[in-house]
């Protein structure tokens, strides 16, 4: 079954392989009447979103998937229902687009020293962007018979301690959850299993992210369907008083991420973070 609003997926204003456009027609094929864009470190697909929203009766949440820092390791914050031109946010996105395209162009270096000849090249082929995020390499090592898969290519070469992996110079987690309050949005913690942390661990992220100002998790993911999954992460939504999220985290076709709306319901007791955006309205 699709649900009626999605609040977390990518088009090729990062590392999605549909328009913004193309990625809200969609939406509202499978039945999604309210959306949420969410690219990578950037806003720059919300205007196209929101004109193709009006023309075929999709609500869309303004939203972005922030990279940031905490403890040395990388988490995703999702932003929701802020100005995208407010001052502050737009310079914090100018500086993370730096730091996308330094570390873009080192993991092309480290893999074409690996003897992945071409790499670079190939990657930012795929969608002629200035900055090529780990998915573009990916999906060039899958098109050019490299690796059978997008699973095979980040566990070989681009997950963390693999030769094409490079540390991102994120912004600390406190300071992009603030970039997103300051310009009136909800900061949410995304797949919070998707970091391959113990529970413990998952906790102390959950109480740093809450102190500095985070106001919600995701629960039902598309990254992390299983209804014990859905469970778990429930359980931590109401311990930490935060507000319920839900996304599919979609790509597009052809990429192994969940069918926009594809994501598992949400548990029925939690306050979801789109009443709190209706109420902040
Ligand atoms: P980046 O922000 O450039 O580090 O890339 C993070 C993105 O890589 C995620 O949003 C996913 O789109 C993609 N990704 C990470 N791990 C995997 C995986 N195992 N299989 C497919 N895509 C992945
Ligand atoms: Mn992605
Ligand atoms: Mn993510
Ligand atoms: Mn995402």
């Amino acid at each position: 079954m699709t649900a009626a609003y999605d609040l977390h997926c990518h088009s090729t204003a990062s590392d999605g392989h549909l328009t913004p456009a193309a990625v809200v027609q969609r939406a509202a094929e499978q039945g999604v009447a309210t959306l949420a864009l969410t690219d990578h470190d950037t806003v720059a697909g919300l205007a196209e979103a929101r004109s193709a929203a009006a023309g075929c009766g999709v609500r869309l949440i303004p939203g972005v998937e922030l990279s940031v820092l905490w403890q040395g390791r990388t988490f995703h914050v999702v932003g929701l229902g802020f100005d995208p031109d407010e001052p502050g946010l737009q310079d914090g996105l100018a500086r993370m687009q730096r730091a996308r395209q330094a570390r873009g162009e080192a993991i092309g270096e480290r893999l074409e020293r690996a003897g992945l000849s071409g790499a670079r090249e190939g990657a930012r082929a795929v969608a002629g962007a200035a900055e090529i995020p780990r998915a573009h390499y990916a999906r060039w090592m899958v098109d050019s018979g490299k690796v059978r898969g997008y699973e095979e290519a980040f566990k070989r070469y681009l997950r963390r301690g693999r030769v094409g992996y490079v540390h991102g110079d994120w912004v600390a987690m406190e300071e992009g959850i603030e970039w997103i309050c300051r310009a009136g949005g909800i900061a949410v913690l995304a797949h919070p299993l998707g970091y391959d942390l113990t529970g413990a661990w998952i906790r102390r992220v959950l109480d740093a992210f809450a102190a500095a100002g985070g106001e919600g998790m995701e629960v039902a993911c598309g990254t992390s369907p299983d209804p014990r999954q859905v469970g778990q992460l429930g359980g931590w939504c109401r311990r930490y008083a935060l507000l319920a999220s839900t996304g599919s985290d979609f790509h597009g076709p052809g990429h192994p991420s969940r069918e926009l709306g594809a994501a598992p319901p949400l548990p029925g007791d939690l306050p979801c973070v789109l009443e709190a955006l209706d109420e902040r309205r």
